[in-house]
């Protein structure tokens, strides 16, 4: 019997068949060789990605090198420590790859220093607050007592930096205003190293009201002043938070995760730019930057020592592939092109945040400077968000449900949808599609109401939706994606007929 590979070669004309294609059918072919089922998975989440609006504001589509980058032996070898200082023998092809990616991140974003290992956002943050930590806490103790291994301390010396790493406090954005859960939200392990304290946006406007900040961290004197968020749709002027956290004696902390992308285009700039002003900035690499799923850590030279000893501080061996694959979507994103499309995400999020004005629904802070939009389903609606984000799914479009400012429907339930425009820019689609994807989002919500509980409440979790607006919305995703296709190179069909099992 021929091969996938060969039958899919013989059914595809000569001129669609480039190397990524023939690799990434191949690796599947040999995948499905020991596991079918695995395979059979990796397809049935390419027709699902492929079969819905993708308006998930953490999500992207990287390209097929970047997943080429990631399936090679670099996965095998051990390479604890950075580079040109490990652990392990052997590492200097490892130390190649890191050295590559290190560089093309700090080029790229004007960074001092890059730390390309870890594994994930959270990761990140972790390894930036316990650099942060050293730095500012161990470090001195260390020096007044002419020591440099903690190893070599007395278990009275150690105790007592122990104590002192762990009294050390923590100002970020609040969960409900945009902040993310590293931020020094209670269920997670920030707010359980640190003495976390949060701010929030204004009740009034929705935006970060700069001396409200400024007068809490005076009184807070945190260690670290975070700044960045996860949903939070407005430009920030970082410039202002170095301020703040100079004159509260603060190290000024940016998590990027969401918006590195529109860094690295050169949608901000000047103060809108962390990198230019904050002394360590944390990102991942798989949102608005369209590379592989991990995260880096860039920061000012002073604390580049620090920020490189991830290992043994918190991680483990780097992982060599992924490091290699985010070489290429740094590189991807050095592009004039990437420029180009970091632009049009934002302009595309601005089009789609008036057309769903227009449509008479409710946007949080009246719009968007960045790549993503929060709408106010229970307002409009009576809706709580898990309702409009189940009510989206069952028409073709994903997204998630998000708490607003000061929530009341809390942060499981929420009244809000987060609404990102990354993954259908990469898909190529512009205004005209965004004013489509504000009417079918209308049309949804137009369509679903809360079912009512044996109390004759509306519920929180149950919806009704009707078939008809639920057949329109379906139709026009589907209208919407079959000119706009993902992975267009591959032939789902085809795959679907080889693979699935
Ligand atoms: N930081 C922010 C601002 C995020 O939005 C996220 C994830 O959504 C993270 C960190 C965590 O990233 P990861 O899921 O890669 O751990």
């Amino acid at each position: 019997m021929p091969s996938p590979l060969v039958t899919y070669l013989k059914a595809t004309p000569p001129e669609k068949v480039s190397p990524a294609l023939v690799s990434w059918i191949a690796s599947l072919e040999q995948v499905a060789q020991v596991s079918p089922e695995i395979a059979s998975s990796v397809i049935r989440e390419f027709e699902a990605q492929r079969s819905h609006l993708k308006l998930i504001a953490s999500e992207n589509y990287s390209s097929l090198n970047v997943q080429a980058a990631m399936g090679n032996l670099l996965t095998d070898k051990y390479a604890e420590g950075y580079p040109n200082h490990r652990y392990y023998g052997g590492c200097e092809n490892v130390d190649a790859v890191e050295n590559a990616a290190a560089e093309t991140a700090k080029k790229l974003f004007g960074a001092d220093h890059a730390y390309v290992q870890p594994h994930s956002g959270c990761d990140a943050n972790l390894v930036a607050y316990w650099a942060i930590l050293s730095a500012k806490i161990e470090a001195p103790v260390m020096e007044s007592l002419g020591e440099t291994n903690p190893s070599l301390l007395s278990e009275a010396q150690w105790e007592d930096i122990r104590q002192k790493l762990g009294n050390q406090r923590l100002l970020g954005l609040d969960y409900y205003s945009g902040g993310h859960l590293t931020h020094g939200y209670r269920q997670n392990v920030s707010a359980r190293m640190f003495r976390a304290y949060s701010y929030t946006v204004s009740r009034e406007t929705g935006l970060l009201d700069y001396d409200a900040i400024e007068k809490q961290a005076m009184e807070v004197k945190p260690l670290v002043l975070m700044a960045g968020y996860s949903a939070y749709p407005r430009a920030v002027n970082f410039r202002r938070f170095k301020e703040i956290a100079d004159k509260c004696g603060a190290v000024l902390m940016v998590d990027m995760a969401h918006f590195a992308g529109l860094v690295a285009g050169k949608v901000f700039t000047g103060d809108e730019d962390p990198v230019k002003w904050a002394d360590v900035v944390t990102t991942t690499t798989h949102k608005t930057l369209r590379g592989p799923r991990g995260a880096l850590i860039l920061c000012k030279a002073p604390f580049a020592d620090y920020v490189n000893k991830g290992c043994p501080l918190v991680l483990g061996g780097p992982l060599g592939n992924m490091i290699a694959a985010k070489a290429v979507a740094l590189t991807e994103a050095s592009q004039p092109s990437f420029r180009d499309y970091a632009h049009r995400v934002r302009d595309n999020a601005r089009s789609l945040a008036a057309a769903l004005q227009g449509e008479g629904l409710f946007v949080q802070s009246g719009g968007t400077d960045n790549h993503l939009l929060l709408v106010n389903v229970a307002r409009t609606h009576g809706l709580t968000g898990r309702q409009g984000e189940t009510a989206m799914f069952e028409c073709g479009v994903t997204l998630n449900r998000n708490s607003l400012p000061f929530d009341e429907n809390g942060a499981w339930w929420t009244s809000g949808l987060r609404i990102g425009t990354p993954a259908v820019t990469t898909l190529g689609m512009g205004e005209p599609e965004m004013k489509e994807i504000a009417r079918i989002i209308k049309i949804i919500l137009d369509g679903t109401k809360p079912s009512v509980t044996s109390k004759g409440e509306p519920a929180r979790r149950k919806i009704t939706l009707d078939p008809a607006a639920q057949g329109e919305a379906k139709k026009r995703v589907a209208a919407l994606l079959g000119r706009f296709v993902l992975y267009p190179e591959l032939d789902l069909q085809l795959l679907k007929r080889e693979f699935l099992k």
